[in-house]
């Protein structure tokens, strides 16, 4: 069969958009990797979705998913690592199986960033995570670092302050990009310290993470922490290189796309966190899939062609 709209990622873009597809009568198939919800799912406490004061990122997303379900979108949990584009349609080929569809939405979202530094990969799982909410449990009444200084770390570290004895807030400058509420909550904790200007330089181990070492940028001085776990939260990069060879990336990574989700390639749209944008939030992120679903039924309308008046970006 041939859909009319493919989906390629289940995060609150991906899911938005197979919404907004399904309430315009088109047949919707949405591919995701590992789970639907993307990087929400980790958020204990959405607090700034209009009109939610307060939600978990994992209900966030299992209405979500419920509600595309429940309109008729299809979800196939398999990874998409490619798209051809050829007689007129898309064709998606995952690992184990090819899709075709009228348009693409690619809402892939992004992977959380490494710190690059030595064995940091070996001891995920002993003692290394990038997920707060989802290994916190493990560190109650122990010792943990935090690495960062977006939204991510800052509410990283006050959920962690609520489980272990200790945490250090490690940030490669001195002062936070993410909210002054949430660093305000902080500062008002007393099991939490902050370690300016510094970055992770060494995790010492035996079998499990026992220690990190930390370099202080102004002065080079080093000292070593004593910690049971590190939390690394230093942002994300885009999920998009399986699909460079079709459509335009920025030099980040990102797919050049303006706000009207339209990709270089007519009938690719990509909507939420992979794309050009200045503000990545569920908010915006939801609203993409609501652009990006629109764009492509208009362009399914026009015979799979893009509109001539498309201003382009
Ligand atoms: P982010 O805002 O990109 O912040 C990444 C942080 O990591 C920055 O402070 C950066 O330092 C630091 N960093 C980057 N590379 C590093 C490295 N190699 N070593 C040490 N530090 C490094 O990422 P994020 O916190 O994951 O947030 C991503 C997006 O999601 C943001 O737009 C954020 O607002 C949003 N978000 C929203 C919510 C919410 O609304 N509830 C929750 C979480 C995230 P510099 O500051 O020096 O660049």
């Amino acid at each position: 069969m041939v859909y009319d709209i493919i989906i390629i990622g289940a995060g609150p873009a991906g899911m938005t958009a197979a919404i907004y597809a399904r309430r315009a009568a088109k047949s919707v198939l949405v591919l995701e990797a590992l789970n639907y919800g993307g990087q929400i799912l980790n958020t204990p406490d959405i607090e700034n979705y209009p009109a939610r004061a307060h939600i978990s990122g994992y209900d966030f997303s299992t209405t979500l998913y419920e509600q595309a379900k429940e309109l008729g979108a299809q979800f196939i949990f398999e990874k998409a690592v490619g798209i051809k584009d050829g007689n007129g349609k898309k064709t998606v080929v995952t690992a184990k199986n090819s899709y075709e569809a009228k348009a693409v939405i690619l809402a892939t979202g992004s992977a959380n960033r490494k710190l690059g530094i030595i064995d940091e990969e070996k001891l995920l799982g002993k003692g290394v995570s990038y997920c707060a909410t989802c290994d916190g449990n493990f560190y109650r009444q122990k010792v943990v670092a935090v690495v960062g200084g977006g939204n991510t770390a800052i509410e990283d570290a006050l959920y962690l302050s609520n489980l272990a004895k200790k945490v250090y807030l490690i940030h490669r400058r001195d002062s936070f990009r993410g909210e002054e509420t949430g660093v305000n909550r902080l500062i008002a904790k007393d099991n939490v310290e902050f370690i300016f200007n510094s970055n992770v330089t060494r995790l010492i181990y035996d079998k499990r993470l026992s220690a990190i070492e930390v370099t202080n940028k102004i002065d080079g001085s080093v000292k070593t922490l004593e910690i049971n776990g590190l939390f690394v939260a230093v942002g994300r990069v885009p999920e998009n290189q399986n699909f460079a060879e079709l459509i335009k990336l920025n030099d980040a990574g990102y797919v050049q796309a303006g706000e009207d989700c339209h990709t270089s390639c007519a009938g690719i749209f990509a909507a939420g966190d992979n794309r050009t944008k200045a503000l990545r939030q569920l908010v915006t992120a939801a609203a993409d899939g609501a652009m990006a679903a629109t764009e492509a039924v208009k362009y399914i309308n026009n015979n799979c062609a893009r509109p001539k008046n498309r201003k382009e970006d």
